[in-house]
């Protein structure tokens, strides 16, 4: 019997993007074994439609757990509930997603069920004729791609980069069962209890949800000058990225990078200012929907992925886009 799972992520009872992509990806991997395909929801207040949306993204069968002390999630918990379904149903392939969440709670599952686990995997494929997961993941810095298998053990488990694949359409035709699993009392490690959230500890940069990502090189040339990207960011409710050179040199933290060792993004609208487009800054964002490169360098490869390519300095085309944002604020809706 085999089953590929996938472990959904909640937060205050709505699902999260992220969910959704990874039953693009365990579909595949189920079509490929013909096999069903579950997910698996941990959580508090998810309530049926949003369920049902799981069954019209891929899954055939949705487990939902929810109870008021599993609004939140603690790895202690969290794991004993996963430990306890694995054992019960026995799936072949558990993917999480290599969110803090699933880095921490995948760990922790892999080792009290004695299988190995491949973290934040870029590519997942059904081996032919063995049938056995291959799990491709950047090694040695990113400088090569690594395919790792579980044979020996299961399930074969392993954790994905969000936005590295996009979810599957809707289609509200498709049937699954949403099964109810009651919540055991032994399972609850009451322990560990989360009272709140430190505003501090939420001020994360956002990445890989951001609508708008406008990113910078080594061509802003320094780190003030990054404010010119914040006010764009600000003024589309995005986020400002940066390749990693910026991000060696300082100017911005690591949480910003973009990239193979950084984050996959996917945005409706990335900008690049002074950025070359190295390969490795391409892989994280080849997903995104619309692509500005602006450069002085007509040559630059990140011009030839883009939609547009604004060939110039990039202090007159940043400080010509805010103006122009300005006066369109000032204009008010039309
Ligand atoms: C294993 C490995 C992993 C890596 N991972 C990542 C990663 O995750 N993310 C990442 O980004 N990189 C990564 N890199 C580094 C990557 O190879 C490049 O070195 C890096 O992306 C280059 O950054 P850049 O585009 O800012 O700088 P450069 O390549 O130096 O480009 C600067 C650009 O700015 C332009 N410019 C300069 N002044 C102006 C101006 N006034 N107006 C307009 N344009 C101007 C120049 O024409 C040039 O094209 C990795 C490398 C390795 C080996």
């Amino acid at each position: 019997m085999s089953f590929v799972w996938t472990l959904a992520e909640q937060h205050e009872g709505r699902l999260k993007g992220v969910s959704f992509e990874l039953l693009g990806r365990g579909r595949a991997l189920a079509d490929a074994l013909d096999t069903k395909l579950a997910s698996v929801v941990i959580g508090d207040g998810v309530d049926a439609a949003q369920l049902e949306a799981l069954v019209h993204r891929g899954a055939d069968e949705v487990y939902a757990i929810q109870d008021p002390r599993l609004a939140s999630f603690t790895c202690e918990t969290y794991s004993n509930l996963l430990v306890h379904l694995i054992k019960t149903y026995q799936p072949s392939v558990l993917l999480a997603a290599a969110t803090s969440t699933g880095r921490t709670l995948m760990p922790h599952v892999a080792v009290r069920v004695h299988t190995g686990l491949t973290a934040d995997c870029t590519e997942l494929a059904i081996e032919p004729g063995t049938g056995q997961l291959l799990q491709t993941r950047p090694a040695i810095g990113g400088n090569i791609m690594a395919t790792i298998k579980t044979p020996d053990h299961r399930p074969q488990m392993a954790t994905v980069r969000p936005k590295s694949s996009r979810p599957l359409p809707a289609d509200p035709t498709r049937v699954g069962k949403v099964i109810a699993v009651p919540l055991d009392d032994f399972l609850v490690d009451d322990r560990v209890r989360v009272t709140g959230y430190r505003r501090d500890a939420l001020d994360f940069v956002n990445l890989e949800e951001a609508e708008v990502v406008v990113a910078g090189g080594r061509g802003m040339k320094k780190a003030e000058h990054f404010d010119l990207l914040r006010d764009l960011a600000d003024a589309w409710g995005g986020a400002v990225g940066a390749t990693r050179d910026a991000v060696d040199r300082g100017w911005l933290g690591y949480p910003h990078q973009v990239g193979l060792s950084g984050k996959t993004i996917s945005p409706r609208l990335y900008i690049g200012a002074g950025i070359s487009g190295a390969i490795q800054h391409l892989a994280g964002i080849k997903t995104s929907d619309t692509i500005v490169s602006i450069n002085s360098d007509p040559d630059a490869s990140l011009h030839k992925v883009a939609d547009f390519g604004i060939v110039g300095d990039l202090f007159d085309v940043l400080r010509e886009l805010r103006r122009r944002l300005q006066e369109r604020r000032e204009e008010g809706p039309s």
